[in-house]
């Protein structure tokens, strides 16, 4: 691993300070993705500003019923919080169905929502990759690309955003809250990440030196039910083939609200908003499910070995959506 300078912060101006004087430098949540990064030399970063001591450490509720998650407290105590389990029960599924015990207990809100891509040709220097080194090329088109992108790509990079918490915080129309030498702004967890077009080395629409501080969950939706689930290669400790988050609320028989997100299918949480206008105010069946997911996927441009995720996630979404109509469905409010 290459030299670097440590820091750690004191306070947030004083991150987002430091950080906006080195071009080289990256803030360290719990180093969990980070770190490995940095021992692949993938990241060679002059200085690491450690914002886990900062006090970004409280889970609590807002004035409107909401709830407000700082950016330095870990996955597993998300993920346990009794609220989150009651109200929000996706975000708590997604959290644990990512990764294993002992990451979760390092991992950060913040780091976790800028983790980056596990396309292998990402992880290895020996190899071109355009999101690494701009310009060199996508050997993923045309090599190993099954894990990749099937929505939403382009002809600079097929990577997939790996992390589960985000999908579901899109499905739930949570928002980030980011400071920078700039001033502090929010935005959508569904606008964060960015599609890669031609300059696939930008991740997100965060500048350098932009620090998450939070992110905030709206109150849920009035007898809504909201779930995640995941398909992957093992029952634990892999990534999403493809998954889906959804929240849901049926009324005699009538779809009255929805938010439908996939993950691993694009590099971004994908928010599937032509499903969910398909299925507004339309009969909550099986079929009706299927169409509205069809109208979603037909953009879909999959290569040679990724193509089976379609029909995977329209499966995973169906069975979600239509569970999330039973009467003994997880996540009741
Ligand atoms: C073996 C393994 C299996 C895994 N499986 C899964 C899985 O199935 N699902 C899943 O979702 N994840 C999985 N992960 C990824 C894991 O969840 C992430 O590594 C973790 O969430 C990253 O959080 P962190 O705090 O450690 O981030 P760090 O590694 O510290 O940072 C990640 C990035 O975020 C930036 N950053 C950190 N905090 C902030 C902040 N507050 N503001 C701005 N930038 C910030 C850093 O500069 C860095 O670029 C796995 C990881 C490993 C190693
Ligand atoms: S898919 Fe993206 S991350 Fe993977 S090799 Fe191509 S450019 Fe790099």
């Amino acid at each position: 691993m290459k030299p670097f300078r440590y820091e750690t912060a004191t306070d947030p101006a004083a991150a987002v300070d430091l950080l906006s004087r080195e071009p080289r430098a990256a803030f360290l949540g719990g180093g969990t993705n980070l770190v490995d990064l940095m021992k692949l030399g993938v990241e060679v970063p002059e200085m690491l500003v450690d914002v886990s001591r900062l006090p970004f450490d409280e889970i609590a509720g807002t004035d409107d019923g909401g709830l407000r998650v700082g950016a330095t407290v870990r996955n597993s105590t998300l993920a346990v919080h009794p609220v989150v389990r009651e109200r929000y029960p996706a975000l708590s599924q997604a959290l644990l169905a990512g990764a294993s015990p002992q990451l979760r207990n390092l991992a950060t809100i913040g780091g976790n929502l800028l983790q980056r891509t596990r396309c292998t040709y990402f992880q290895d220097v020996g190899k071109p990759c355009n999101k690494r080194r701009p310009g060199s090329g996508c050997p993923a088109r045309s090599g190993v690309h099954r894990d990749l992108a099937v929505l939403g790509a382009s002809q600079h990079c097929v990577a997939t955003h790996p992390s589960d918490m985000a999908v579901a915080l899109a499905a739930l129309d949570a928002r980030v809250h980011c400071v920078s030498v700039e001033g502090t702004r929010t935005l959508p967890v569904a606008e964060l990440h960015r599609l890669p077009g031609d300059a696939p080395d930008r991740d997100t629409v965060l500048e350098h030196g932009e620090l998450i501080t939070a992110v905030e969950l709206p109150p849920p939706a009035q007898g809504a039910r909201s779930a995640y689930r995941k398909a992957r290669e093992r029952a634990s400790y892999a990534f999403a083939l493809a998954s889906a988050a959804a929240d849901l609320r049926v009324t005699d028989g009538t779809v009255e609200h929805v938010r439908l997100a996939f993950g691993a299918l694009a590099a971004k949480p994908w928010r599937a908003r032509a499903a969910e206008e398909a299925l507004l105010g339309r009969p909550a069946t099986e079929e009706s499910f299927g169409r509205a997911v069809d109208q979603e996927l037909a953009a879909a441009e999959p290569l040679r070995d990724n193509g089976y995720k379609i029909p995977l996630a329209r499966r995973l979404a169906v069975a979600l959506l239509t569970d999330l109509t039973g009467d003994h469905a997880g996540g009741a409010r």
